[in-house]
């Protein structure tokens, strides 16, 4: 159905990337790619003054690795994205320079059963440009 999956995964709440990962490969087409991504979010100018250099640089290069590892744990050969920013906005920058045809975002963080829609898949359901599935 879709050639293109986004699946961003919020690695500090990762127990529903699985579940996801298990959709995309469902609705993907023969031949599709599926690609994880994950955001650092920023952080405010006044910590950052605080933080050892290179701070950044390493959170994106572990984030990268995780999410290579949760590709392999998944059995998908697809491609990794790491990006600090405000999440639900890069999450809807990725899949437009990407050209996802679909992403598929999580409803809220694990545990939190009365929330409808956490903030960030909130925002990416309103303003994304293309489809979106939401997992429960
Ligand atoms: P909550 O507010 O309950 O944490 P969110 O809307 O933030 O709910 O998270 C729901 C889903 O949005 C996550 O499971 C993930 O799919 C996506 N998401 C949230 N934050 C990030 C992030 N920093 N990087 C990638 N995906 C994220």
């Amino acid at each position: 159905m879709y050639k293109k999956i986004l699946v961003p995964i919020d690695l500090t709440h990762q127990e529903k990337g699985k579940a996801m990962i298990g959709v995309a490969s469902q609705v993907k087409d023969a031949g599709g790619d599926i690609i994880l991504a994950t955001v650092v979010p920023d952080i405010p100018p006044y910590v950052v003054s605080d933080l050892p250099a290179g701070f950044f640089d390493n959170q994106l290069t572990d984030a990268l690795s995780e999410l290579k590892a949760i590709a392999n744990a998944a059995g998908i050969g697809g491609r990794v994205i790491a990006r600090s920013g405000h999440p639900a906005n890069t999450i809807m920058a990725i899949a437009e320079e990407e050209e996802c045809d679909l992403i598929i975002i999580a409803s809220h963080r694990p545990g939190l059963q009365d929330y409808f829609l956490g903030s960030t898949a909130a925002r990416v359901v309103r303003h994304a440009k293309c489809s979106v599935l939401v997992t429960r």
